[in-house]
């Protein structure tokens, strides 16, 4: 690969180029690298055809990080890496250094600090999420706190390389799916399960009708007259709980105590190494929302983990297993339920998925 320009010019738009940040055995390798092996769990090395090598020391990060937590990884940065960190797309923070002799003293002041070192290799990676609560309208569920509560329970196989092959975790707060929910190997979805509640007195106030009606991706919402005064109307048949309308018209709020909560879907994968990516299927169609530690759903997915690490083959991913094994054999290893909820019955889905009856029984 050949090196990258350098920037041409300076605009006050965007992020600065990214060639700047570049760890300096990076940059003078760039697009040069050899191969790259796993040392032990969070730390890997990458050589390149020059022989220089460069370290990498793979943290857990929690995800929403507060000012003091990005100024002790600066700090950390600084001592042993000669300044030099990145985030990886599963919100891991991960060290860079080409002095060997820096990884375990490094180690040591993450893990006093209490933030583990693992993800690498046949491990699970930090699990990303998506805003939730905190930031987003649309959230069903807090995927921060679900997430910091999986974390918790899975620990071990985040500092342990003790799995069949690598196992991605996501959890993202509604089925706008920030996160990369549809292809991870074990997904967490906050949904909701009614449509929007249509204040009619304030639609006309506070909403852009035109722009509330194609907000809608199944074209659900109609314009419409409610006691002289402009509205919308919802053909509920056809809405799928997405909140896009709820995101332009705040007269829509579709958030529900007792019908938001969490589905888990399993089986998905981004890598086309021997099998071809995969998208997450169905495993449980509903938890209700339990905050503060979500003790149904951590132990939903415990579960899975524990049945796949006891099943899978060497370096088979959670979607190839359960193709090995037929999703029948899932559903009764894992002692799940399988329901109603199971069957796609969405009147677009036949545009975009198969609709075979066939099922592998093994
Ligand atoms: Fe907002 Fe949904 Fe994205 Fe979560 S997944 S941040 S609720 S749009
Ligand atoms: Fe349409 Fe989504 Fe609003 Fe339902 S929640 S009406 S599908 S935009």
């Amino acid at each position: 690969m050949a090196e990258p320009a350098a920037p041409k010019k300076k605009t006050d738009i965007g992020p600065p180029h990214y060639e700047q940040f570049l760890h300096p055995v990076v940059k003078k390798n760039y697009g040069k690298w050899k191969y790259h092996e796993y040392l032990k769990p969070g730390v890997l090395v990458h050589v390149a055809e020059s022989g220089d090598k460069i370290f990498s020391v793979r943290a857990g990060s929690p995800r929403l990080i507060s000012v003091d937590t990005i100024r002790l990884f600066a700090d950390l940065a600084e001592k042993y890496c000669g300044g030099h960190l990145r985030f990886t797309s599963r919100n891991n923070v991960e060290f860079m250094t080409d002095q060997q002799k820096n990884i375990d003293p490094l180690i040591k002041d993450l893990n006093a600090k209490g933030y583990p070192v693992g993800g690498t290799n046949n491990s699970i990676s930090n699990i990303i999420h998506t805003q939730g609560w905190v930031h987003c309208h649309s959230a069903a569920t807090d995927v921060s706190g679900v997430v910091k509560a999986m974390m918790d329970e899975l620990y071990e196989y985040f500092v342990e390389a003790k799995l069949p092959h690598k196992l991605k975790l996501a959890a993202a707060c509604c089925l706008n799916m920030c996160g990369a929910v549809h292809c991870s190997d074990i997904a967490i979805l906050g949904i909701h399960r009614r449509p929007p509640k249509i204040n009619d007195a304030t639609v006309a106030n506070v909403c852009e009708i035109p722009t509330t009606v194609s907000s809608c991706p199944t074209a659900a919402i109609r314009p419409t007259t409610v006691n002289g005064k402009a509205s919308v109307q919802i053909d509920e048949d056809r809405c799928m709980f997405c909140a896009n309308c709820f995101t332009v018209c705040p007269a829509m709020p579709i958030a529900d105590p007792l019908n938001d909560g969490i589905s888990i879907w399993v089986g998905g994968k981004v890598s086309n190494a021997r099998t071809e990516p995969m998208f997450t299927k169905l495993a449980v169609p509903f938890i209700p929302n339990n905050p503060p530690r979500w003790p149904e759903v951590t132990d939903v997915v415990k579960n899975i983990v524990k049945v796949y690490a006891s099943d899978a083959h060497k370096y088979e991913r959670l979607g190839e297993w359960i193709d090995r094994i037929g999703w029948p054999k899932f559903f009764s290893m894992t002692g799940l339920e399988f329901t109603k909820y199971h069957i796609d019955d969405f009147k677009h889905a036949g545009e975009t998925y198969k609709r075979s009856t066939h099922i592998k029984f093994q």
